[in-house]
């Protein structure tokens, strides 16, 4: 018999196996991880009543401190199997150990304590008002949970990523139905044995492994019991979930793609721009939603950062995530066919190869992995696909400007509104250049410096609506008035 691990669903309190499996594959070295059993619409359509049945039942009935408390329970249980979770979502992405252990897990624990200690402590508002009688009337606000919540995340941050959902979705008294990405299963399975070990009552977490068109995800979006929907990815995909949900106007929460800026002023702290540049271009092999693929560098520093940037680029240890490599594999095969089509596109339009471009060797089982050098072009048009689409690989161009109005302008003109971030020890300069930014967070002099109280998300094709703090939290509750007459 194969020790292959088999990955289920969980419903209604119950781990579900399913006829359809489908693989995990390791972009380490190409091996399989695990069997997932896919969901069919039948068992989309048990989760979905499951939830809703939980959502009127147990769950609907605890106080918030109650619900909260349980919220707690779920992050201590992460904590005591933190090393479970780090082995399987490095069996899942390849990406470096350091990593997973100092942000992917950590901030997938921290999630539940920080949204159940929001919810417990958020402000119940009152408003008083006269009246033609004199008598006056008392206004009170309840937030009420939207329903049966649709929880949709990608593969980059699988855990962090899902239980800033998971969380303030479940600290607003919601029941979910939560679909991870086919290529993350391992540590949503995990966080199903967390639920069902710290006693979630039945119903409140339902997890359901599969793909998107025509399989769970299509069919989660599309079921009229569910009351909302969040969803982390592409922005094609945020395109064909909005379409689907339109019948019934569910509302919507999409954390989607960017291509995003950074800006390099030639009064900037130039050790710190680059290094942390190399930190925005590259960080989890190119595979965050806030990475920098648009590099802007001043014109009387271009050519030294030009030069700094390669050289760093060229220091990054690529390989295996215990070998103590910098940067892991892309996710998979697949997204590496994508990323290298751009690697032959650039050179089309005119790219200056500056480093990289290739698929790296190693002479083991890796080189059955999907490995990709961190690569930096020049001498793009701004109007060159490659530096207008969403690339997500360790890739950036780089461009020169002249003039603050010029590269607000460059960095504006594109269909993407997630990031930017501006290097300069004007602080003048970048409170100035900072507001004019279309986008949903602009860091300066930093990159990936998170306060889970800050309204996070993005403009134009980048994202509809915030998540983060208080913004999560209006999301998952409708807000109910009841007006008092005295
Ligand atoms: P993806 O859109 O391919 O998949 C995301 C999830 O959606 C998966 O679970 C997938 O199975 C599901 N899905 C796909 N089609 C669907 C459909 N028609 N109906 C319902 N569900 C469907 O994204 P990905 O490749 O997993 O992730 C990478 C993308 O995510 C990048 O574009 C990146 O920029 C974006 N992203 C954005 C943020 C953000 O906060 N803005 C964060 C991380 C990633």
């Amino acid at each position: 018999m194969s020790s292959v691990k088999v990955l289920q669903n969980y419903i209604d309190g119950q781990f579900v196996k399913t006829e359809m499996l489908f693989d995990d594959i390791s972009p380490v070295d190409g091996s399989l991880v695990a069997h997932v059993c896919e969901a069919d619409k039948a068992l989309v359509d048990r989760a979905v009543r499951s939830a809703k049945k939980a959502l009127h039942g147990v769950w609907g009935g605890l106080s918030v401190e109650e619900r909260c408390n349980t919220l707690h329970k779920v992050a201590d249980e992460i904590e005591r199997r933190f090393d479970d979770f780090v082995t399987a979502e490095i069996a899942d992405t390849g990406k470096a150990h350091a990593q997973v252990k100092n942000i992917d897990i950590p901030r997938g624990a921290a999630n539940f304590r920080f949204f159940a200690d929001l919810a417990q402590n958020q402000e119940q508002q009152t408003f008083e008002m006269t009246t033609a009688d004199g008598r006056g009337a008392t206004n009170l606000i309840v937030n009420k949970p939207m329903g049966v919540v649709a929880v949709i995340s990608p593969w980059n941050l699988p855990l962090l990523l899902m239980t800033w959902k998971v969380a303030p979705a479940l600290a607003s008294g919601n029941t979910v139905v939560v679909k991870p990405s086919e290529e993350t299963p391992s540590t949503a399975t995990l966080l199903a044995e967390v639920m069902d070990a710290v006693g979630m009552p039945k119903g409140v977490f339902n997890l359901l492994h599969g793909f998107g068109p025509n399989s769970a995800g299509a069919y989660m979006v599309e079921h009229p019991d569910v009351n909302a929907i969040t969803f982390t990815g592409e922005s094609g995909t945020g395109k064909a979930i909005m379409k689907n949900a339109a019948d019934d106007l569910k509302p919507v929460s999409f954390e989607l793609g960017g291509k995003n800026a950074a800006v390099i002023f030639a009064d900037a702290d130039f050790d710190t721009a680059v290094a942390g540049t190399v930190r925005s271009a590259f960080s989890n092999c190119g595979q965050v939603c806030l990475c920098s693929e648009r590099v802007y560098v001043e014109r009387s520093i271009f050519d030294k950062f030009v030069g700094a940037l390669k050289e760093k680029a060229q220091d990054i240890r690529i390989g295996k995530p215990g070998d103590g490599a910098d940067m892991g594999p892309l996710i998979s095969r697949e997204h590496r066919e994508k990323v290298l089509s751009y690697f032959s596109l650039a050179l089309e339009e005119g790219a200056i190869l500056v480093t990289g471009g290739k698929v790296p060797t190693f002479g083991d089982d890796c080189d059955n992995g999907s490995f990709i050098e961190p690569t930096i072009w020049t001498g793009l048009s701004e109007d060159a696909r490659c530096v207008k689409e969403e690339i997500f690989g360790p890739v950036c161009h780089i461009s020169p400007f002249d003039s603050e109005d010029e590269v607000i302008r460059k960095a504006n003109d594109s269909d993407y509104g997630l990031a930017a971030a501006i290097w300069t020890t004007d602080m003048d300069k970048a409170n100035r250049v900072a507001k004019q930014m279309e986008v949903g967070i602009c860091w300066v002099n930093d990159w990936f410096l998170r306060d889970l109280r800050t309204p996070f998300g993005g403009v134009k094709l980048s994202g509809i609506g915030r998540e983060g703090g208080i913004h999560s939290l209006e999301f998952y509750s409708e807000p109910l008035t009841i007006c008092i007459k005295h």
